[in-house]
């Protein structure tokens, strides 16, 4: 996410060719792991309600039997819980609980343990309301945004059950790699910027099914609207779509497209390339923040900064993933980074001042909640800084070096900030980084 505080103008510049990553090693400390889902939804007359059916099968790579699994409700944080917008029943494959997590969590227990190796799977009914409101999941007139709205696996590390709370600050998301099949069977005169490659098809009278397949992201997001749609695709390969709400100039959604297409490409030949095929761009300025990031999928002002940004999250977060409710820096700084490279930007003069002896980069967005004031200028400007500084310590050719392996060694999987600082010692080589974790409060 880009706060709007955060936004400004500036110039694209800069294009290089991608490169090629290698996977990650395999992960066996995280479960429920390889999630596939497949999705069924049909909407009403005007895209802001949907329902059917979704399942999620999964298997267990940990050493520890997986007893239950828990779905994420994120968008119920938009309702009145117990009232939620996001509705599942019909739990199949095992019992469903309760709600917990002001009603973002539903525990569903397996009718038996799932070992180590093993698979499994859940389905159940779906129902979806848009609420209104300008926002990652809300409806402005006639245009729906719906981001997180789909039931995702919840993960068990080696520190338990991750069941974080919502939080409208920043993010709190925090799924492995799944694939998505998802069929969105909506009324012809709504269009369905959506995560992954579509393909239409024509379905009963005057509505249109579209399937949109989407492999190895951590969510799937879409919109439906009467959307203005202008097609492109980079330099490098990668089609983009941007969609624009009425109030959007033609200008204004050329000039994001030359943007986004700037941007894909610089990402990518700085952290690997862009592996999605297609990214789709949705312009509204009625949005309270800047942009907001889902895989091939970003929802932005008409704002050159925040596109980038929000781009830039396609690696930060969305190929490397974290716990963004732990760990915000390593999603939001870094992508913050990316964006600054992208403008050319040294980050000369960056300065850093800690208000307290418990503000530190690395802390948890229950933190930030609580000093939400603190919250863009350490996590986001610090953050980048940290970055900066790390580059002008080891070397502009060690640091892009450090970048392009460390995504490539996560890539698709989760990354730690014990990770990333085992990673720039080891590029760091004779030059011991102790002193400047500890002076840039980089803790874990
Ligand atoms: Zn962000």
């Amino acid at each position: 996410m880009l706060s709007r505080l955060l936004t400004g103008v500036l110039v694209a510049a800069g294009l290089v060719v991608p490169a090629t990553p290698a996977l990650a090693a395999a992960d066996t400390t995280r479960a429920p792991a390889t999630p596939a889902y497949t999705i069924s939804l049909t909407s009403n007359s005007t895209g802001a309600s949907w329902t059917g059916h979704e399942s999620v099968s999964f298997s267990n790579p940990s050493a520890t039997p997986l007893t239950e699994v828990y779905l994420r409700l994120w968008d119920n944080y938009h309702g009145s819980c117990p009232s939620t917008p996001v509705t599942v029943s019909n739990v199949t494959g095992g019992t469903a609980g309760a709600l917990e997590v002001a009603c973002t969590a539903l525990k569903i227990t397996l009718p038996a343990a799932i070992a180590p190796g093993g698979t499994g799977s859940v389905g159940f009914d779906l129902s979806i309301v848009i609420p209104a409101g300008v926002d990652r999941f809300g409806r402005d007139g006639s245009y729906n945004f719906i981001g997180n709205a789909l039931p995702v696996l919840a993960v068990r590390d080696t520190a338990g059950w991750h069941l974080s709370p919502y939080t409208n600050n920043g993010e709190s998301f925090y799924a492995l790699a799944s694939d998505f099949d998802v069929t969105l069977d909506h009324p012809s005169s709504v269009l369905v910027p959506a995560t992954g490659t579509s393909t239409d098809t024509a379905g009963t009278s005057g509505r249109t099914v579209t399937r949109a397949i989407a492999k190895s992201v951590r969510e799937f997001a879409w919109a439906a609207g009467p959307f203005k749609k202008i097609t492109g695709t980079t330099a490098g390969g990668v089609k983009v779509n941007v969609y624009s709400v009425s109030g959007i100039s033609t200008a204004s959604a050329n000039s994001m497209m030359t943007t986004a297409k700037g941007a894909l490409d610089a990402h990518a030949g700085r952290f690997g390339a862009y592996p999605y095929g297609e990214a789709d761009v949705v312009l509204d300025n009625g949005f309270w923040f800047g942009g907001m990031e889902y895989p091939g999928f970003v929802l932005d002002l008409v704002s050159t900064t925040a596109l980038a940004h929000e781009l830039g999250h396609q690696w930060f977060y969305g190929i490397v993933g974290d716990d963004e409710y732990t760990t915000p820096w390593l999603d939001e700084g870094f992508t913050d980074y990316a964006t600054d490279l992208y403008f050319n930007k040294t980050g000369a003069g960056c300065s850093i001042t800690w208000q307290s002896s418990a503000e530190k980069l690395t802390n948890s967005m229950a933190y930030w909640d609580a000093h939400s004031s603190r919250y863009s200028t350490v996590v986001y400007g610090y953050g980048k800084c940290t970055l900066h500084d790390l580059r002008r310590l080891i070397g502009t050719t060690a640091m892009a070096n450090l970048m392009k392996s460390y995504a490539a060694s996560h890539w698709y999987g989760i990354s730690t900030v014990a990770d990333f600082k085992a990673a720039a010692q080891a590029v760091a080589g004779s030059t011991d980084l102790t002193s400047f974790w500890t002076t840039h409060r980089v803790e874990g």
